[in-house]
């Protein structure tokens, strides 16, 4: 799969690192070809250029606008060199095959943020520039292209590695950072757009994606939203049919992911699990011997908040678990699957909305979140952590139970996917008191609490489910008081990633109240 290089097209923006890289080209016996600028650079170095007008036959016309566009330089970059159609093009033609392709783009970006005006801005659209780094990325079965001068040294070590050629690797990864390249450059060009002419056009036309859903409002109702795709076909709310009731609404679709991913780290060999969530965070989340049970146990941690709420379940929805739902007032129900006979228990609540996801979400699954700031914006990869049970390190003179212990990892999983300061609160595998999204973490551990109490006191418990309970911790405790808190609430075991400095304060805490505790290393913040 090593291609030798015979000649290479240089047409640059950014000439930095330029002349070392052809030097070597030059000394590998590589021809080279270049626009103007560049070629005027590397003869004044000593280097030997062919102009590609001289190679087009064709000069460089409107003040460049119009360099490289031309069959014998495009030929020399689509031709598959292992098509005889194509090579018999290329004999009539008189094109030679290009098989290196040294290019980056008119500063378009810089040009913007320099404050330029429209025209100047407009001449720094590229227009040859990315249809030749188009077509060489495409060819990539022959072809490398380096779009950028941080990846010169990368091509001079493939090159002698292959000894003067390029690998289908090293061509493959150049293929995918050049169309990356020229997306985002286009993306740039649109956002200029967009905001130079006020258009209506709504400026998400630009991003990534498909759209799947125009939405009447976004969070708010003065805020327009659309709901779009990544094509990647992910089981999950992007993904799901939709089976009856209203059009989902923003909140919905972000509520209702929230619910479904949360589910899916409940895989169905492990048992019935449902989760039910309000603004994003759940309210309650259970195990069950069956569907119907994983719910009720579900709503009874907060039925308060479990009103008009978001309910997603790990395996095919029955009619008792149809039944349980329809008795208070759901906004969607979530699930891979519908028996029939839950299916007609719905139909009677017009207004629910029920989405059949392609299977459960694949959690482990890599991807990445964006977050807009302004200017900018934030990306990073998925939360994939997971806890192994080598991971876990028990800290205190006590040691949690067998029991305790699949509440604590249950109380964690659940945990990952409440907003920061989260705390969790869990006994035989559902969730007994959630605190949510609070500034102190102090705070988050007194309200999940309260909120069992007055669960205790609405359900007619004899005392508050947190006795007896565990508790989870997304990030560690700063200092005891959280700790003691939840040892006064009844909790037995606990489990945080540890690496506070006062982390030994916060375990002697735990040891005079008697309680167990365990460190997984691993935070999981989520805000
Ligand atoms: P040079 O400085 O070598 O004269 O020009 C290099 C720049 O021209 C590169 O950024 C390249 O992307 C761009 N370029 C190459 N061919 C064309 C063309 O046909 N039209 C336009 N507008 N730009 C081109």
């Amino acid at each position: 799969d090593v291609v030798p290089l015979s000649r290479a097209l240089i047409s640059v923006s950014d000439k930095s690192g330029l002349i070392e890289l052809a030097t070597e080209l030059e000394a590998a016996g590589v021809e080279l070809l270049s626009t103007g600028g560049s070629a005027g650079m590397l003869r004044d170095a000593g280097l030997t250029v062919r102009d590609v007008a001289d190679v087009t036959g064709h000069p460089e016309i409107m003040g460049g606008r119009v360099k490289t566009l031309h069959p014998r330089i495009h030929g020399g970059l689509l031709a598959l060199r292992d098509d005889p159609g194509h090579q018999a093009a290329m004999e009539e033609h008189g094109i030679e095959p290009i098989d290196l392709l040294i290019v980056n783009l008119y500063p378009f970006e810089e040009t913007v943020a320099a404050g330029a005006d429209a025209a100047e801005i407009i001449e720094n659209i590229d227009i040859g520039g990315p249809a030749m780094i188009r077509a060489g990325a495409k060819t990539n079965a022959h072809v490398a292209v380096v779009t950028d001068p941080a990846d010169y040294a990368d091509l001079l070590g493939e090159m002698r590695r292959t000894g003067g050629g390029t690998g289908a690797e090293f061509r493959a990864r150049m293929a995918l950072a050049a169309f990356g390249r020229t997306a985002a450059y286009d993306t740039a060009v649109a956002t200029w757009m967009a905001r130079h002419t006020g258009a209506e056009t709504p400026p998400w036309r630009t991003l990534g994606g498909k759209l799947r859903q125009r939405l009447r409002y976004g969070e708010n109702p003065h805020q327009r939203a659309a709901f779009y795709v990544d094509g990647s076909n992910r089981p999950g709310v992007a993904t799901a049919e939709q089976l009856q009731g209203k059009e989902l609404s923003y909140n919905n679709i972000n509520d209702t992911d929230a619910a479904y991913e949360l589910v899916s780290e409940f895989l169905p060999a492990g048992g019935a699990a449902c989760v039910i969530v309000k603004h994003a965070n759940p309210c309650g989340v259970a195990r069950g011997a069956t569907l119907a049970e994983a719910y009720r146990r579900a709503y009874d941690c907060d039925r308060t908040s479990a009103f008009g709420g978001i309910v997603a379940l790990n395996a095919a929805v029955d009619a008792e678990t149809a039944q349980a739902i329809s008795e208070i007032f759901t906004e969607v129900v979530i699930a891979p699957a519908f028996h029939n006979d839950a299916r007609d228990i719905f139909a009677a609540k017009k207004n629910v909305r029920l989405l059949k996801a392609p299977g459960l979400a694949n959690m482990a699954e890599p991807g990445l979140e964006m977050r807009p700031v302004t200017g900018g914006f934030l990306v990073q990869d998925r939360d994939t952590g997971t806890l192994d049970a080598a991971d876990i390190r028990i800290v205190t003179k006590v040691a949690p139970t067998e029991s305790q212990m699949a509440d604590l990892l249950f109380a964690w999983t659940v945990a990952k996917h409440v907003k920061s300061n989260a705390i969790v609160y869990a006994k035989d595998g559902a969730t007994v008191g959630i605190g949510a999204g609070q500034m102190s973490r102090i705070d988050s551990t007194r309200i999940a609490a309260r909120k069992a109490e007055d669960m205790a006191e609405a359900l007619g418990l004899p005392e508050a489910p947190t006795r007896g309970s565990v508790v989870a911790s997304d990030a560690f405790f700063p200092f005891a008081d959280g700790l003691l808190t939840a040892a006064e609430a009844g909790a037995v075991a606990v489990i945080q990633p540890g690496g506070s400095v006062r982390d030994e304060e916060v375990i002697a805490a735990a040891d005079t109240a008697g309680i167990a505790m365990v460190f997984t290393g691993m935070r999981h913040f989520r805000h």
